[in-house]
């Protein structure tokens, strides 16, 4: 069955059209400065990239775009858009509602749009791309896939903040968790891959990228995780700040002379690593200042190791023990120097590094030496392939 992925935001879309049986991607690509100018790339397999710049007011035009290039005579994945026989979409935030992926129908959309306000960036353009798709190729089934709906095993202890309860009971407000796609795609992955007892497994996944979350994995099933009502929670990110005092938002607004919107915004853009650095908010520039002896980078990725590590920590004693911790994303797969790092924290789980198989990179690869106790290892994410499976396992 050939499925089409889309993952929508606010003025971009990224897509892959993905043969399911053989779980080959076919064509790849993205749409960019949508409502402004319009861009689309376009890969089809083993060819180059095709960048080419269109006018894209709406998500509609896009979309159409990208269902051009798929069809197009001499470049196209595919001859005919009926080939296409299903359609997964990223949905960000699925509330309490969606603890797992879920056949698009009125009901479900009237459902995501009472999340909106949870998720006030992303939801409403994941519904724009389901409703222009559903225009555009009417009768094709379409999947949400939520971000959220992983997390949704986390029992009350995990996920109440210690705030008044009517909070959470009129509003909603408690740990919601993100990247769920990727924290189940990778924590099941982990135990074929280390030949787990599925039954009987802990394991944590640290997906360290732009944005960073980890979660607690019992028996496949999620216990904890780091982001909470948004993804500003957790660990210190490209950007966002991660856990803070909240007093320092008055502290800092006074000073400032911002609001709270202000002071959300500069949590959100203006902190993090790029914060901490003054440098960037990307690992490789940082890590290339700290070489050339910038204190504030040096710094920033200790501060970034560091507040890893005690995460880490946390969840072993939530899980009362661990089999296996987990590396992936940009920086989980890519840089071993942060995998290290945060590991000479966990000598006391009995990990120690193998240090020729972490210097490899984007590969599945235990990085513990054989004897440690506790299993550390890379496995690449691919949220897209887990929105395939989950679509063509809902559509069959
Ligand atoms: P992601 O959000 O998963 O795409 O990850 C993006 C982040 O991965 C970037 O901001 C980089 O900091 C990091 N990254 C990507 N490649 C490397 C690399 N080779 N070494 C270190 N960090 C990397």
């Amino acid at each position: 069955m050939k499925v089409l992925v889309i993952n929508c935001g606010s003025s971009s879309l990224k897509y892959q059209l993905i043969d399911s049986d053989t779980e080959a991607v076919l064509a790849k690509g993205l749409c960019e400065r949508i409502g402004i100018d319009g861009r689309l790339v376009y890969q089809k397999a083993g060819c180059d990239k095709e960048i080419t710049d269109a006018p894209m007011p709406t998500h509609k035009e896009g979309i159409q775009l990208v269902l051009d290039a798929l069809t197009n005579e001499k470049t196209g994945a595919i001859k005919e858009l009926s080939e296409v026989e299903a359609i997964g979409h990223r949905v960000v935030h699925g509330g309490e509602e969606f603890a797992s992926s879920a056949v698009i129908t009125d009901e479900m959309i009237a459902a995501v749009e009472a999340c909106n306000e949870l998720a006030p960036l992303h939801n409403p353009a994941n519904l724009i791309g389901i409703r222009v798709c559903a225009d555009l190729m009417p009768g094709v089934p379409q999947v949400g896939v939520f971000d959220t709906a992983f997390h949704q095993t986390m029992p009350k202890k995990a996920f109440l903040y210690g705030l008044p309860i009517e909070y959470y009971k009129n509003y909603k407000v408690r740990r919601y968790g993100f990247h769920g796609t990727s924290h189940s795609f990778v924590s099941k992955r982990a135990v074929e891959f280390l030949g787990l007892d599925k039954e009987n497994s802990k394991v944590i996944v640290c997906h360290l990228g732009n944005g960073s979350s980890i979660s607690a994995v019992v028996n496949g099933k999620c216990v904890d995780t780091t982001m909470g009502l948004t993804p500003l929670e957790g660990v210190v990110m490209g950007t966002r700040s991660g856990n803070i005092d909240p007093a320092i938002m008055e502290y800092v607004a006074k000073k400032e002379g911002l609001d709270l919107a202000g002071i959300t915004n500069v949590l959100n853009k203006k902190s993090g690593l790029q914060g901490l650095s003054g440098v960037s908010s990307d690992m490789r520039d940082l890590e290339a200042a700290a070489a050339a002896g910038n204190e504030d980078a040096k710094n920033a990725v200790e501060v970034l190791c560091y507040s890893i590590a005690k995460f880490v920590g946390g969840y072993v004693a939530a899980m009362n023990g661990v089999d296996a911790i987990v590396f992936t994303a940009g920086i989980g797969e890519n840089d071993g120097f942060v995998r290290e790092t945060v590991c000479s924290y966990l000598g006391y789980l009995g990990i120690e590094i193998d240090k020729d198989a972490n210097g490899k990179r984007g590969e599945e690869v235990v990085i513990s030496t054989p004897d440690s106790k506790v299993k550390a290892v890379v496995i690449p994410t691919n949220e897209e392939l887990a929105i395939c499976r989950d679509t063509v396992a809902l559509v069959k």
